[in-house]
């Protein structure tokens, strides 16, 4: 049953308005208090005032009715007696009367049947004495009074119900009225200073505190609590402003301070560029030089070798022979300028393939024996027997290094002995080995103030030493090439008049079969054949780690995980890992930085560890740029499994900073399709791949993993947009692409990266609002792309087993 609107607001009364209900209650309840004490008091009062008038009449009967009745008791006047008695009757309340003791005859009674009567009474009993002429008394009778308590009783009862009664209804009437009041005067100005503190609490600071009153003559304590509200509101706008001020001019600032940067660095860049260019346009053309001369000088030769077989007098003969030394010295030279452009050019290492290190050493011992038989010099080889015989590496560069380094020997020791020495460095990994070559001679040695520049290009001694021994200068230069180039390091001992200590480390990979010591054709590994590697993944977004170290770990290889540059260089400094696949784009520190890091920290043990670069940036500029900083191989996102094995296996058979760049096969795999069409919703081909790859438990664990990335990082996204905040757009951007390329949603991830490179574009001085209108206009079309690929990956979530 509903009960009316007028109940039901009372019923709420106490819910909605709970200050006013509880001055209601105690309003109440100290007045009924009241009530009840002074209807007491009242009571008391008319009682005591009761009592007085029962004495009073008794005083009355004493005084004006004893001594009459005495008379006639004594006269024997019963008419009198009793006309008397009947009198006081009358008096009120009283209830009856009996003569007492009168004598002989029975005692009289009038009135109440004090028998039958259950009420309360009062007695008194009066002496009626009757005084003789002479003075005697005599005793009569004994009058006895009673007077009615029972009507008096009901009169008091009757008068504190009706004290209270009325006092109650008016106490009601006074705590209605206060109420009302109360309620106009103060708690409904109280409830709106709530509802304002809520609004405020809100964020809504729009609208000032106003009561809806009218405005009392003198301020009241409630207007001290409006203005105090309407000042603290007054504040909070205040400080949020200066707030939305200072990050606007950050923002400003930042957005100022990248674009100078990018302006730097882009002009840094093309001076760089101008620098590279120059450089080589002046190999290039020592290069061509020297191979222009060079035809015409193996005619020379040729011509000369014929011209020795012909008859000729003794002075033409000798003459002939220092032409034909002469002419191979100059040859030397010109092929060492042609080495030295080669290297420098494109870091043309000679290709790697299985050889015996034993076999090699072994040979150019051989091929120099004759030479420093010629000076008398001693040439001995000694070897770690730890070293492992079958390797994979540039066998052809290892052979010109020795080669090199024991013809400066020779040629700089005029007496003494010349040793080969190999030992071997790490604890016996049967995958690589770290090995150091020391080539030591007992000759002329160099100046300490040379040795500094001995490796530089055209470093040589003193004008004596050039004089007596020739030479370009760019032997050592070369030496240190190529070393740099398997990834290794060159160091050098030496005092003069005493000898000098060549030594170079170097990390080979060992094989597991002896190779025949005849040169094979450079072949890449099967894929097969590559031992468990101990790998470092360092990647920051979860979605990717998960798919390369499960691509990783399915080829039996172990994986540690970094999530930045910083974590990785300090992980390098404790692990040695065989390869480290380096995500470019990382926080705090990129992958580009992380890796030249990993190569220049003096305490890393990784210096020379190939790194491979996992990067959707796979334009030919980048892989230029990555290879150029020593990266090893390229691999563009998404990571794919047969791309992944395939640069691992070029990167660890070939040491760091190797032919890789120049591999056109290398680089081929890398590049990403190319022409610009509009990208599939899902990469269906490459979802089978990682299918397949990794099974259905772990490709839903991806999914899911990716719906909660999109999850958390759309709304980001879109503040950021709203915000026009460029640098967090591009940053939310790119790690959102990401995990679309990985999980193969190419028309999100395309989108993603389009509105990360117009985030990255510095705006022109005036154009901040229309760039924040196109990040916008960006965001509009690309919000739908990004719903239903998550759609489309909760399908296949949908059709993947056991789900
Ligand atoms: P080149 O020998 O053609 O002059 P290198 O680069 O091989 O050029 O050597 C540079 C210089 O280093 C030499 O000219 C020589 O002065 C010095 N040098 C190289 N090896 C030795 C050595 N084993 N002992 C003494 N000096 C050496």
């Amino acid at each position: 049953m509903t009960k009316p609107a007028g109940i039901r607001q009372l019923l709420r009364y106490p819910r909605e308005h709970p200050l006013g209900y509880r001055m209601m209650l105690r309003v109440l309840g100290c007045s009924f208090i009241f009530i009840l004490l002074s209807t007491a008091l009242q009571l008391s009062l008319d009682y005591r005032r009761e009592m007085q008038a029962i004495d009073q009449r008794l005083e009355l009967i004493r005084s004006s009715y004893l001594t009459s009745l005495a008379r006639s008791l004594w006269d024997l006047d019963d008419a009198q007696l009793r006309l008397q008695l009947n009198g006081i009757l009358t008096l009120p309340d009283t209830l009856a009367l009996q003569l007492q003791d009168t004598g002989p005859g029975p005692d009289l009674n009038l009135g109440q049947d004090l028998q039958r009567f259950s009420g309360a009474y009062r007695q008194h009993s009066f002496e009626l004495v009757h005084t003789l002429p002479g003075g005697e008394q005599r005793r009569l009778a004994r009058l006895v009074v009673t007077t009615d308590l029972q009507a008096l009783y009901h009169r008091l009862w009757s008068t504190g119900q009706h004290i209270l009664l009325s006092q109650s209804a008016l106490v009601l009437l006074i705590t209605l009225a206060l109420l009302i009041i109360f309620s106009r005067l103060v708690t409904r100005h109280l409830e709106s200073m709530a509802r304002f503190s809520h609004r405020i609490g809100a964020g809504d600071l729009a609208q000032p505190l106003r009561l809806e009153r009218q405005v009392p003559g003198v301020a009241d304590e409630l207007d001290q609590v409006v203005n105090a509200l309407n000042e603290m509101r007054q504040a909070i706008r205040r400080d949020i402003d200066r707030r939305d001020q200072e990050q606007q001019a950050l923002r400003y600032n930042r957005d100022q301070l990248r674009a100078l940067v990018d302006k730097r660095t882009q002009s840094l860049q093309q001076a760089k560029d101008s620098a590279d260019a120059a450089n080589q346009a002046k190999s290039q053309f020592l290069a061509t030089m020297s191979h222009e001369i060079r035809t015409p000088m193996n005619g020379m030769l040729g011509m000369i070798q014929l011209l020795q077989h012909a008859d000729l007098p003794a002075t033409e003969r000798g003459q002939l022979r220092i032409l034909h030394q002469s002419t191979e010295a100059l040859l030397g030279t010109l092929n060492a300028v042609l080495d030295y452009a080669r290297l420098e050019h494109g870091l043309q290492l000679p290709p790697a393939r299985g050889f015996s290190l034993q076999q090699l050493i072994d040979d150019q011992a051989q091929l120099l024996q004759a030479q420093a038989d010629q000076k008398g010099l001693r040439l001995h080889t000694e070897l770690d027997p730890q070293f492992h015989d079958a390797c994979h590496g540039s066998d052809a560069g290892l052979r010109q290094l020795l080669g090199n380094l024991l013809s400066n020997a020779i040629k700089f020791t005029p007496s003494g002995e010349i040793s080969l020495r190999l030992c071997r460095l790490d604890n016996g990994s049967d995958t690589r080995q770290r090995l150091r070559f020391c080539i030591q001679d007992s000759g002329i040695g160099i100046a300490p103030e040379l040795q500094q520049h001995i490796f530089e290009r055209f470093a040589q001694a003193d004008d004596s030493i050039t004089r007596s021994f020739g030479g370009t200068g760019l032997g050592l230069a070369i030496c240190r090439q190529l070393v740099t180039a398997m990834g290794g390091e060159i160091s050098l001992q030496s005092e003069p008049g005493q000898g000098s200590t060549f030594c170079f480390e170097l990390s080979l990979q060992c094989l597991a079969g002896l190779p025949s010591s005849e040169a094979q054709p450079a072949q890449p590994l099967p894929s097969d054949s590559l031992p468990s590697l101990s790998l470092l993944l360092v990647e920051d977004m979860a979605i990717n780690q998960q798919v390369v170290t499960a691509l990783l770990e399915r080829h039996d290889h172990l994986v540690t995980l970094c999530e930045d540059g910083l974590q990785a260089i300090a992980c390098c400094t404790q692990q040695r890992f065989d390869a480290i696949l380096m995500d470019m784009h990382l926080p705090l520190l990129s992958g580009l930085d992380a890796s030249q890091k990993i190569r220049s920290d003096s305490r890393s043990l990784n210096r020379d560890t190939p790194i491979i670069a996992l990067t959707a940036s796979v334009g030919a500029q980048d892989i230029r740029r990555y290879l150029g900083h020593g990266i090893s191989a390229v691999v563009a996102k998404p990571v794919q499994q047969d791309k992944l094995i395939d640069a691992l296996q070029a990167a660890c058979g070939i040491p760091a900073g190797s032919a890789v760049a120049a591999s056109p096969s290398m680089l081929t795999a890398v590049i990403p399709p190319g022409p610009r069409q509009p990208p599939p919703l899902l990469d269906e081909a490459l979802l089978g791949a990682h299918q397949q790859a990794l099974g259905d438990a772990k490709l839903r664990a991806l999914i899911e993993l990716f719906s909660t990335t999109l999850d958390a990082l759309v709304p980001q996204l879109q503040h950021a947009i709203m915000e026009g905040d460029r640098f967090e757009i591009a940053s939310v951007a790119h790690r959102l692409a990401g995990s679309c390329d990985t999980l193969g949603l190419a028309r999100a991830a395309r989108g993603l990266h389009d509105l990360e490179q117009r985030a990255e574009q510095p705006p022109g001085d005036n154009d901040l609002q229309h760039v924040k209108l196109q990040l916008k206009q960006a965001w509009a079309q690309l919000e739908p792309v990004l719903r239903h690929s998550q759609a489309a990956a909760n399908k296949v979530l949908g059709g993947l087993s056991g789900t």
